[in-house]
């Protein structure tokens, strides 16, 4: 052994010893981690602020809100967005459910929120991709434990048989072999629906109030008559969701002052030609009249000027999230989310915190 190597080892030798007895009288060896606040994290595995959400793993705070995305892609779903879908819970423990998509209860389960929680959903029209997993709420929540009816609310439509009654009487009635199957098995108190239809020209109504909590309808701008949008406040805090619209002025009047609003912005007419083969004039019409584009996704945004403002309806992927993006901020420049699949968002009055679940 050389020298050099001798006294190396020895250096080696002495940094181990001194090492071992400053960790036997609790002093740190490892330098600690200073956040650039300057604040010293003592520990890397101590709770902490994490830039993920765990679900099952914060308190909400009795004047917090938060909203968890259950879907926010298209009608046809995949893997990595189901359709509409918004879980609004509350610091009063209080939870509603935000239109109900295709493949959305997938999303929901995975939270693990007790069922007799998830009783209220709000329909804002009756296009699958926003009431498709309701029969799944219905049924795998009442397996699950719910022992209280499933509340809906939904609007009316032009014709009686074009309202949400009708439409979740004839969803009971496809079920009538479903839950013949279930009863005498199980606990069948939660496989009741108790269904509210309310006027779909309502002006901005109050549709629920209960527990501090009141849900307002109006009227959105949407393929046929009966389609709503709603808007919850409670504790000062408002929250609201278009659902499908046109760009509408009862959505800019009754989002005013709202922390957070979600407002449809629709996939780009170039990418419903290219990726879902519409027709260029099918696509015109369906992008830009039946929905909202993305330009004016954003002027109706500068118009309410939200604490943040939430934008879903979209495949939300490598190649169609820019077009999106560029589009409303050709009109808009405030506080943006392009929504994706376990997106959420805590509300308080002195912030908006934006991770993902
Ligand atoms: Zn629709
Ligand atoms: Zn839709």
């Amino acid at each position: 052994m050389s020298f050099r190597n001798a006294v190396i080892m020895v250096v080696f030798a002495l940094g181990l010893i001194v090492g071992l007895i400053l960790s036997n009288t609790g002093v740190s060896v490892i330098s600690p981690v200073v956040a650039q606040s300057g604040e010293e994290i003592v520990s890397p595995v101590k709770a902490r602020q994490r830039d993920t959400y765990y679900p099952n793993s914060e308190d909400l705070a009795p004047d917090e809100m938060r909203v968890i995305a259950c879907g926010t892609g298209m009608p046809t779903t995949r893997a990595a967005q189901a359709a509409a879908c918004f879980l609004v819970e509350l610091g009063n423990g209080d939870k509603f459910l935000f239109d109900i998509g295709s493949g959305s209860a997938e999303r929901i389960s995975s939270l693990q929120i007790p069922y007799n929680y998830l009783d209220k959903v709000f329909v804002g029209h009756l296009h699958t991709d926003h009431f498709g997993a309701l029969h799944d709420l219905f049924i795998g929540g009442a397996l699950m434990g719910r022992n209280v009816p499933l509340r809906i609310w939904g609007p009316s439509g032009a014709t009686p048989e074009l309202g949400t009654a009708y439409a979740l009487d004839h969803m009971q009635k496809m079920l009538t072999w479903d839950m013949a199957g279930r009863a005498g098995n199980v606990d069948f108190r939660g496989y009741r629906m108790d269904v509210t239809e309310f006027d779909f020209r309502t002006d901005n109504e109050v549709v629920y109030e209960d527990n501090g909590v009141t849900i307002r309808a109006f009227p959105a701008i949407h393929a046929i008559d009966g389609s709503v949008s709603y808007a919850l406040e409670w504790n000062g805090l408002k929250f609201v969701f278009s659902s499908d619209t046109y760009p509408n002025n009862w959505f800019v009047e009754y989002a005013k002052d709202a922390d957070l609003v979600i407002h449809e912005c629709f996939i780009t007419v170039a990418d419903l030609v290219n990726k879902m083969k519409f027709t260029p004039e099918s696509a015109l019409s369906v992008g830009t009249q039946v929905h909202t584009a993305p330009q004016a996704f954003g002027k109706v945004m500068s118009a309410i000027q939200p604490r943040m403002a939430v934008a879903y309806h979209f495949f939300n992927d490598f190649d169609t999230r820019f077009a999106i993006y560029d589009g409303i901020r050709e009109t808009y420049d405030g506080p943006l989310s392009l929504a994706e699949d376990f997106m959420v968002w805590n509300v308080t009055r002195d912030d908006i915190r934006v991770r993902l679940a």
